[in-house]
């Protein structure tokens, strides 16, 4: 079959739908195009809600527009698809016929209150900043669930608007990703924001109903605003008895495929085979954007199924990190010192693979690439 005839479906409308959109017109599909996504407010970047929408300095959602990619957008939730007849159903009952399928549904937020408990505040989407916001703007103090990456910039924005905010977690901040040489130092430099940590012994909970505070072991914490960045969980509901997702999401291989023939996965609904979770970061879901495309097309990708670059900005400083994670012990500094906030940092895994992170130093994503490749040593 000529691409021309092949009818393209895509499912998911953030940035590994769209990615794998444009790279379908990229690489010279002029046939049918069709986007079906559940947003109501379009198509949009997540990163920059967390950092600065959230904040209310005038910054608003970056939107993207797809007017020139000649696409049939669709906006409803897809509810199943038949793998065998080839068609994606959606909320109000039509069937859409596929040739090729692109599953790019990303993941929710992961909720940890009580089945009858209402108020849980979570930060996903747009929607959800836009609630945030007002609750944000009446607050004197708040409580953060979660020291990852966006519980922390979520703690930033509050305390940057002179909220007294304490974030909670297993773990010390970021730790599970970054190690604890850049934790204790992310903890430094959170005392002089004013920003308490508290480390729970347990899963926490939440209390109130509407939500009001924290269950720890030691008794309960309220605030104004409680806020809950505990992670996200792959939107696989509607892939119910297809076989090809299971809790960890969709299992795909190095060219985007999952076990259904014609079906391909990007984004952070996505794990691959041969590792054990999801890695989901901005730049992996539009390496896999790209590669599902060409997978679709029957062409070859061109470029690899990940991309292990990662970025935040917590605390004042931009965070750049290319290189595998976790981290563990201390780094070799190569530039800067850590606790001034500007540093750029190399750590030597045993496998021969290097990470660099540029902590608060500017510095090009093209460099730290670069510096990566070049130190990393052969293992063969
Ligand atoms: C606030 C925030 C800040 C972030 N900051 C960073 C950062 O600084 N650096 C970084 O590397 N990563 C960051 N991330 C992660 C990054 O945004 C994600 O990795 C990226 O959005 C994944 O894209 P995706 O398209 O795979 O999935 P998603 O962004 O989750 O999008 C999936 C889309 O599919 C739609 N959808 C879901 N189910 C259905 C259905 N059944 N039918 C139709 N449509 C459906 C949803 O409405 C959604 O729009 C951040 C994430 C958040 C939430």
């Amino acid at each position: 079959m000529s691409t021309t005839e092949r009818r393209i479906v895509i499912v998911g409308d953030s940035i590994a739908g769209c990615t794998a959109a444009r790279e379908v017109r990229a690489r010279g599909h002029d046939g049918a195009l069709t986007v079906i996504g559940a947003d109501a407010d379009g198509y949009y970047a997540r990163p920059p809600l967390s950092k600065h929408v959230l904040k209310g300095d005038g910054a608003e959602a970056e939107t993207w527009d797809l007017s020139d990619l000649d696409i049939t957008a669709v906006v409803d939730r897809a509810v199943s698809v038949d793998t065998d007849r080839r068609t994606v159903t959606t909320a109000d009952g039509t069937d859409v016929a596929y040739d090729a399928l692109i599953v790019a549904t990303g993941a929710s937020a992961r909720r940890i209150a009580g089945p009858d408990q209402m108020g849980e505040n979570v930060l996903r989407t747009f929607a959800d900043v836009r609630a945030l916001r007002p609750k944000l703007d009446e607050a004197r103090t708040a409580i953060v669930v979660g020291a990852g990456f966006l519980g922390l910039e979520v703690a930033t924005a509050c305390a940057a608007r002179g909220v007294e905010v304490t974030v909670v977690d297993v773990d010390p901040p970021l730790q599970r990703l970054l190690g604890p040489f850049l934790s204790e130092a992310i903890a430094r430099r959170a005392k002089e924001w004013s920003i308490e940590f508290v480390l729970a012994d347990g899963p926490v909970g939440l209390t109130g109903d509407s939500v009001t505070g924290i269950e720890l072991g030691d008794g309960t914490r309220t605030a104004d605003l409680v806020v809950t960045c505990a992670g996200d969980l792959p939107e696989t509901d509607w892939l119910e008895g297809t076989g090809i997702a299971d809790a960890r999401g969709v299992a795909i291989d190095e060219q985007c495929a999952t076990t259904a023939p014609g079906v391909f996965a990007a984004g952070d609904v996505t794990y691959f085979r041969d590792a054990s979770a999801r890695a989901p970061f901005w730049s992996n879901a539009v390496a896999q954007g790209k590669v599902a495309a060409a997978s679709a097309l029957g062409v070859e990708p061109t470029c690899a199924p990940t991309d292990d670059y990662f970025w935040t900005e917590i605390l004042g400083l931009p965070i750049k990190v290319v290189g595998p994670l976790p981290l563990q012990g201390d780094p070799t500094v190569l530039e800067g010192a850590v606790d001034e906030g500007s540093a750029l940092l190399q750590w030597n895994h045993d496998d021969g693979r290097v990470t660099i992170v540029a902590f608060g130093i500017k510095k090009p994503v093209g460099l730290l690439r670069r510096l990566a490749r070049d130190s990393a040593v052969s293992t063969n």
